[in-house]
């Protein structure tokens, strides 16, 4: 993919803490956030077009096979992915687009772009993220020991890639976010 921008995709297992950084580095950088599709439905204040693009499974379908998915994955029983024209528009303006977006979605992007810059976030300790997904209150314990099993296949699987350059622990938050928006300024 041609561009003047940078792309740059965030990614880590659920309950980490991806959303609250990619918030204030959206924020401290100016980037664009991609906006994701997904067949799930909206939680209690998600925006339709802000937070992602809620579709039905036919219309998730027909942009998949039309290929204007950059990336997809399905999470957790539902699919979710990164249309493409948003990131190739922004990148041809010359903006830096941030996708966060699941392990397995960032191993399909670099696969096309691998000059991006490719950002794991990962917590301090198993038992820390344990606590954290409990901590939500929000999910059964079913589907909490669910996320913790896939959380430990996807960072087996992002640091067996090698292509998880930056690898960022979310111990402190406000450092956390610090060394991601200085990955981005730096573009390293
Ligand atoms: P949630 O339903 O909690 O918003 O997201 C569940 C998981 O799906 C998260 O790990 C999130 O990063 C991932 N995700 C969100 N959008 C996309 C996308 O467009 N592509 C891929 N591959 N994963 C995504």
């Amino acid at each position: 993919m041609a561009s003047q921008g940078k792309l740059v995709v965030i990614t880590g297992p659920s309950g980490v803490g991806k959303s609250t950084i990619v918030r204030d580095v959206l924020e401290r950088t100016g980037a664009s956030f991609s906006v994701s599709a997904t067949t799930r439905a909206p939680r209690a204040g998600e925006v339709d077009g802000t937070h992602y693009r809620f579709l039905d499974e036919a219309a998730f379908e027909t942009l998949r096979r039309e290929g204007r998915m950059l990336e997809w994955a399905q999470v957790f029983g539902h699919r979710y992915g990164t249309p493409a024209e948003p990131v190739r528009k922004a990148l041809g303006e010359g903006k830096t687009v941030i996708l966060e977006i699941d392990v397995q979605g960032g191993l399909q992007v670099h696969a096309q772009c691998p000059d991006g810059t490719f950002i794991l976030i990962v917590p301090p300790s198993e038992a820390a993220l344990a606590q954290r997904l409990a901590g939500r209150g929000t999910d059964s314990p079913e589907v909490v020991a669910r996320r913790l099993a896939k959380a430990k296949d996807e960072l087996i699987a992002a640091s067996e890639s090698g292509v998880y350059k930056h690898v960022v622990v979310n111990d402190d938050l406000e450092k956390a976010i610090a060394r991601v928006v200085d990955i981005i300024n730096k573009q390293e």
